[in-house]
């Protein structure tokens, strides 16, 4: 299998490698890891069912041979990895990446800790905030956790050159939805890119309803309201956030509406969990067991990377769209596990 011809049955190259490093987290975002699911006794991975760095990197290697460019280390919360340095200089290792990003809520983005990620090779982050007064962020996050210090993190993030910067917030209606226009106009002019997010129906623990999303749509004409925007052309085919910007020159925000218009037709994204199941979707409840085939079966390069193409040419998934079009409930697996 060479690079770049492999497809799926739909059609769509995988170009796009999201790695999850660990299933932990030190927040308790209600719309991800809500505490009432993942409390005290929650059974989380034990250590050495996760992969090493070393095992990551190979199944990266695998990928990037096969045509991915853009690689993003998540989470849970990727900083609680110990010398997380070591994977990302073994990622930027690889000849073929042009992106290395990793999303973080910030929380261990220290000055050092980010110059550190910086040097081994990391390209930018994205940093997730959902509202700029403590008392909505901290009744997301649950934990008590005040914007101050995740804005300390992104100045940190800037500091060392880990630009530009995006910004996730996830919007749940009812929760945090007045906070829409306080984080565009914060981050207008900035260079920041902040990304207004559909609360998705990931996982079964943040009781998901439909009602709670606020459709994408909304979120535009709230924003060009106070600060007027115009549509951007897409920076590669298949970008899942759509571009607006400012007709100020005030710089761009992105849109990303997985839940009224979903994008599944130009989905090139692979997802590896913290234990090494590789999902073909978001939405995917089967994985892929690579840890077993590299620690059992003890592939070779070659025969991962024959694995990991005979997958993606089985791939048929399109959740989203199903959804969409049939308004059904599939079975489904969280986002913290999986990797956002
Ligand atoms: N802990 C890191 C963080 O929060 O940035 C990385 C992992 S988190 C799962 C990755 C992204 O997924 C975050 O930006 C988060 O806001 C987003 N996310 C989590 N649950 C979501 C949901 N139900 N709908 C939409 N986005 C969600
Ligand atoms: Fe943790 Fe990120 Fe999920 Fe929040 S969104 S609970 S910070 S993994
Ligand atoms: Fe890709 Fe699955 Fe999301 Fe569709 S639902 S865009 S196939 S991850």
């Amino acid at each position: 299998m060479s690079v770049g011809n492999l497809q799926d049955k739909l059609g769509r190259p995988v170009r796009d490698l999201r790695i999850s490093v660990t299933d932990r987290c030190n927040f308790r975002c209600v719309y991800c890891m809500p505490r009432q699911q993942f409390g005290p006794r929650h059974a989380f991975l034990p250590r050495r069912d996760l992969l090493s760095y070393e095992e990551i990197a190979r199944v990266a290697r695998a990928f990037v041979e096969l045509g991915v460019t853009k690689l993003r280390i998540t989470g849970g919360e990727p900083l609680i990895r110990h010398e997380l340095e070591h994977l990302v200089a073994n990622l930027a290792a690889l000849p073929g990446v042009d992106d290395l990003s990793l999303t973080t809520n910030a929380s261990r983005l220290t000055r050092d800790k980010a110059r550190i990620l910086k040097s081994a090779g990391l390209t930018r982050v994205t940093i997730s905030l959902d509202a700029l007064d403590d008392r909505t962020f901290m009744a997301i996050n649950d934990v008590d956790f005040p914007v101050s210090k995740v804005l300390a993190g992104l100045e940190n993030a800037e500091a060392a050159g880990l630009a530009p910067i995006k910004v996730n917030m996830v919007i749940k209606r009812g929760v945090n939805e007045h906070s829409i226009i306080p984080m565009a106009r914060f981050f207008h002019g900035t260079g920041h890119i902040v990304r207004f997010i559909e609360y998705m129906d990931v996982g079964h623990s943040n009781g998901w309803r439909l009602d709670d999303v606020l459709p994408a749509t909304d979120v535009v004409a709230q924003i060009n309201s106070e600060l007027p925007i115009e549509p951007a052309d897409p920076n590669y085919r298949g970008e899942v956030a759509k571009r607006w910007r400012y007709q100020d020159g005030g710089g761009e925000i992105g849109i990303i509406s997985s839940v009224t218009q979903p994008f599944c037709h130009e989905c090139a994204r692979a997802r590896l969990s913290a234990k090494g199941t590789l999902y073909t979707c978001l939405f995917a409840t089967d994985g892929h067991d690579l840890r077993r085939q590299i620690r059992d079966a003890r592939l070779s390069d070659t025969e991962l990377r024959h694995h990991v193409a005979s997958i993606w040419q089985r791939r048929a998934d399109r959740y989203s769209q199903i959804r969409t079009e049939h308004t059904v409930s599939l079975p489904k697996i969280e986002m913290s596990y999986i990797g956002g």
